[in-house]
C-alpha cells in the first residue's frame, strides 16, 4: 500500500513545530513513524503535512528532576528507555516493561512521546504513565501545560492534546519508597501488542494497579486498588474484572480479556508483594 500525497517539513525547534502545525489543518507530527507510517500506508490516516520533529535536540534525553523523579524527553526512543541505568535503578518495572514493547527494530525508532500521543489502549507506556502518576508536558501557541496521565487518555487513539500542541516530555515523580512491583502481559507472540497486561505497585499506601488491552483507555483501576486493602489479591482481581470494559476482537473475546485481567492482576500483585513486606 502507498500513502496519499503529503508535504513534509523537518523542524529543529519546538516553536517551529508549533508554527508548522498551526499553518495547516490536519498537519501531523511524525516522531518514530512506527505507528503513523503503517496507518498512512493503510490509508487510515491522511494528512496534507508531516511535521518531522526528529531534529529537535531539546526533546531528547532523560534527566533527573529536583524532586527525585525523571524528565524523559518526548523523542527518547523505546530502546534508550530499555537500556537507561537511571530507569533501571529508579523505575525497575518500566525497565522490565520495555522488553515487551514491539520488536527491537521498532524500539530503535519508536519514541515515548509517540507512544503516549498515539494512545493505543493496549500499549505499555500509556498504562505505566497512568500507574506512575506521570505528568505529560505539552506545548502549543498558548504556552506550556502539564496534564496528569490519568486525564490525558480519553478514548482509543484519542488524547486531550490540542491539534496545535506537541508533547515535549513525560515527567515521572519518584516511586513511593519501598514499593514492590509486578508487571504481567499476555501477547500471542513476544513483541505483539498485549492482549491484556497489568502493572502493579504495592507499598505502605496499599496498591496501585493499571491495566492495558482490557478497556478503551489505559485504566487506573481505583476499585481494584480499594478492594486490595491491605493485601487481598483475590478481591482486587474480582474488582478489576468488574471495572474493565473490554471489547471483542480477533485476538480474544471481551469475556476472555476480562478473565485474563483478573488472572494477570493476581500475578502482578503477588510479585509486587514479594518485593515488599506488608
Ligand atoms: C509491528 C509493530 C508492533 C508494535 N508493538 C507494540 C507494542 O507491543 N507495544 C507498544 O506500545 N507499541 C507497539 N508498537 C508501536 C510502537 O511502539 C510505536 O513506536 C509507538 O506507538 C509510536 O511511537 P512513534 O514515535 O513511532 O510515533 P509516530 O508513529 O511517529 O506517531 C504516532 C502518533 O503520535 C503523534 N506524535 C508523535 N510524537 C508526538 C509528539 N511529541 N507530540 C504530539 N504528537 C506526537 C503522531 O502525530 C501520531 O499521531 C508496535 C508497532 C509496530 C509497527
Amino acid at each position: 500500500m502507498k500513502p496519499a500525497l503529503f508535504d513534509y517539513i523537518r523542524v529543529t525547534t519546538v516553536d517551529d513545530a508549533i508554527r508548522a502545525l498551526g499553518s495547516c489543518n490536519d498537519a501531523k507530527v511524525i516522531a518514530g513513524g512506527q505507528s503513523l507510517v503503517p496507518m498512512l500506508n493503510f490509508r487510515m490516516v491522511d494528512t496534507p503535512l508531516f511535521v518531522d520533529i526528529n531534529g529537535i535536540d531539546d526533546l531528547r534525553g532523560i534527566t533527573e528532576t529536583s524532586n527525585g523523579g525523571l524528565r524523559i524527553g518526548a523523542l527518547t526512543r523505546h530502546f534508550e528507555l530499555e537500556v537507561s541505568p537511571l530507569i533501571q535503578e529508579r523505575y525497575p518495572l518500566l525497565h522490565e516493561a520495555m522488553k515487551y514493547v514491539a520488536h527491537l527494530a521498532i524500539r530503535n525508532r519508536g519514541t515515548i512521546g509517540g507512544s503516549i500521543s498515539h494512545a493505543d489502549p493496549a500499549a505499555e507506556l500509556p498504562a505505566l504513565a497512568v500507574l506512575l502518576d506521570a505528568m505529560i508536558v505539552a506545548r502549543g501557541p498558548r504556552g506550556e501545560r502539564q496534564i496528569a496521565a490519568v486525564d490525558f487518555f480519553e478514548a482509543p487513539l484519542t488524547t486531550s492534546l490540542e491539534a496545535d500542541e506537541i508533547v515535549t516530555a513525560v515527567e515521572l515523580p519518584p516511586l513511593p519508597e519501598n514499593s514492590g512491583w509486578g508487571f504481567e502481559e499476555f501477547a500471542q507472540r513476544h513483541g505483539d501488542f498485549a492482549v491484556v497486561g497489568v502493572a502493579a505497585l504495592v507499598g505502605k499506601y496499599g496498591a496501585r494497579i493499571s491495566v492495558f488491552g482490557a478497556h478503551n483507555t489505559p485504566l487506573r483501576a481505583r476499585e481494584a486498588e480499594k478492594a486490595f486493602g491491605s493485601g487481598d489479591t483475590n478481591a482486587a482481581a474480582e474488582a478489576l474484572q468488574s471495572e474493565v470494559d473490554p471489547s471483542d476482537d480477533l485476538h480474544g473475546s471481551a469475556d476472555y480479556r476480562r478473565h485474563l485481567a483478573g488472572v494477570l492482576c493476581k500475578r502482578a500483585l503477588n510479585n509486587a508483594m514479594s518485593g515488599y513486606a506488608l
